[in-house]
C-alpha cells in the first residue's frame, strides 16, 4: 500500500477508535496514530518514510528485510506495553496506527506474515500496491472520513 492510503486509513481507525475507546485527547491520539499507520515501512528503503530516513531504513532493512519482523503483530504488542505505562491513550493510540497498518498491507498481494520470524505463514489479499483497487479504496477511505467528520458537527 501507497503511504497516503495508509494515512487515510490510520485517520479514519482513529476516528472510529476515538468514539470505541472515548478517547480525552482527540488531536494528540490522530497524530500519534497517523504516525505509527505510516511507520512499519521504516523496514523499505523505497517508502517514502524509507527514503526520508535512509540510513536507519536501511539498517533496519538489512536486519530484518521488508514485511518481515517490522511488520509483525509483536512490535506493536510490545509498544503498546511500553507506551501504556507512560500514557493509557498513547499506548492505545499506537495500537491502533499500527495494526491499521498491518491490516491494510494484509489485503495486497504481497501480503505480511504477522508472527514472523517465528512461524513465517503469509495472509494475503488480492490488492496490488499503487494499482487502480488500492487508488479506489483509498478514495472510499477519504469519502468515510468526510462522513464520519460531517456527522460529528
Ligand atoms: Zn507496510
Amino acid at each position: 500500500m501507497m503511504y497516503y492510503t495508509h494515512l487515510a486509513f490510520g485517520i479514519l481507525v482513529s476516528l472510529f477508535s476515538i468514539t470505541f475507546f472515548n478517547i480525552n485527547n482527540k488531536y494528540i491520539f490522530i497524530l500519534v496514530a497517523v504516525m505509527f499507520s505510516i511507520f512499519p515501512d521504516i523496514d523499505e528503503k523505497k517508502s517514502k518514510i524509507g527514503r526520508e530516513n535512509k540510513i536507519i531504513s536501511t539498517i533496519i532493512n538489512f536486519m530484518f528485510g521488508h514485511r518481515g519482523f517490522i511488520h509483525s503483530i509483536y512490535i506493536p504488542l510490545i509498544l503498546y506495553l511500553v507506551f501504556y505505562y507512560i500514557n493509557k491513550e498513547i499506548g492505545v493510540a499506537v495500537l491502533t496506527g499500527y495494526f491499521s497498518h498491518l491490516f491494510m498491507d494484509a489485503l495486497t498481494k504481497q501480503g505480511i506474515r504477522p508472527l514472523a520470524p517465528l512461524i513465517n505463514k503469509k495472509i494475503n489479499g488480492l490488492i496490488k500496491t499503487n494499482s487502480l483497487l488500492e487508488k479506489t479504496f483509498f478514495l472510499i477511505i477519504i469519502l468515510l472520513i468526510l462522513y464520519l467528520l460531517l456527522v460529528s458537527l
